[in-house]
């Protein structure tokens, strides 16, 4: 019998692919090694939880500390594809925790808004792992997408869901390795059923960042954006390097709420004189930027303030820049 109501699992690598030569390494593994029935093959039940029939699609297999623009573009079309067939219901990403944080900010800002859950999820030690949490991962990740409030794009890692605009790596190492911070998770799996807390936004929430369809973004060719940070000591040179080198837009990881090093501000004058967008984020792991009281309107030789921390401000500025190139 043709099943009307499926979950797509799409796989891309990352450790919950990885193996290592013991069972007692969590670190010294190779990650993505293991394709997508393999993943599946551990989770006996997926199905059940699933309530309808899985489909599977080995999209990528790489360590998502490698995640390039191409990758994504062609992460965001399968995900297009499968969301547009009436048979489809929701879909699972598997995918590395490195760069899990970007993936979900991209999709959030690619897919079209409204779009059936779209649920990434990941694990910090290998297949082949004493405790291995791909397996508990990949299930509780199913059993979110089909829960009738899932929306947008979500992370469920360690018995935890989290929206795609907080969720943030905070630990290296830890099993629980992902925070929403003072957002606070959405909601927790526990026993194949999801408790929501707070309901999601769905997709596209934070703003469409790319209004067009995902099969207008190039593959290759995107705007170069760089990440730089203003600290103790701090000086020009690297924005002046940057710039000779042709960078077509900065984000900074300013200190506190959006504050530069004095020695930094003219490096990025420089940087607006030449039209280079320069737009400012904090380093603090927690809260936004707040304008001070009565500040001016944002003039376009000045850095602007964004409320994203710094790398997904910087996908957000690949994706003005791409959609200014019409
Ligand atoms: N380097 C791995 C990756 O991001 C780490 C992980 O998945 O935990 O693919």
């Amino acid at each position: 019998m043709v099943n009307s109501n499926n979950v797509v699992i799409l796989a891309t690598g990352g450790t919950i692919a990885g193996t290592a030569a013991h069972a007692s390494q969590a670190v010294g593994y190779t990650a993505a090694q293991l394709g997508v029935e393999q993943l599946l093959a551990a989770v006996p039940d997926l199905g059940e939880v699933a309530g309808g029939g899985l489909l599977t699609e080995q999209v990528a297999q790489l360590d998502s500390k490698d995640m390039d623009a191409a990758t994504w573009v062609a992460l965001a079309r399968r995900c297009v594809h499968w969301l547009a067939r009436d048979d489809v219901r929701a879909l699972v990403i598997t995918h590395g925790t490195d760069t899990l944080e970007e993936t979900a900010w991209f999709l959030q800002q690619v897919l079209p808004s409204g779009s059936k859950p779209v649920v990434l999820t990941c694990a910090m030690r290998p297949a082949t792992a004493l405790l291995a949490d791909g397996p508990q991962n990949l299930r509780d990740a199913v059993a979110c997408a089909v829960d009738a409030h899932a929306a947008g794009v979500l992370v469920v890692a360690a018995g935890q869901v989290h929206g795609a605009r907080a969720v943030r790596k905070l630990h290296p190492y830890r099993v629980d390795a992902f925070s929403s911070a003072e957002q606070g998770v959405l909601g927790w799996v526990e026993e194949g059923q999801v408790r929501w807390q707070q309901r999601p936004v769905g997709a596209a929430a934070g703003g469409a960042a790319w209004p067009g369809d995902v099969a207008n973004l190039p593959d290759s060719d995107w705007p170069w954006v760089e990440v730089v940070s203003s600290h103790a000591g701090c000086d020009g040179c690297a924005v002046d390097a940057l710039l000779a080198q042709g960078v077509q837009g900065l984000v900074v990881a300013a200190t506190g709420n959006g504050s530069l090093h004095r020695a930094l501000e003219p490096a990025l004058q420089r940087a607006l004189h030449k039209r280079v967008p320069v737009w400012i984020s904090t380093r603090c792991g927690e809260g936004q930027l707040v304008a001070a009281q009565g500040m001016a309107a944002q003039h376009a030789s000045q850095p602007r303030p964004v409320d994203l921390p710094p790398f997904k401000a910087r996908i957000s500025l690949q994706l003005e820049l791409l959609a200014q190139r019409g």
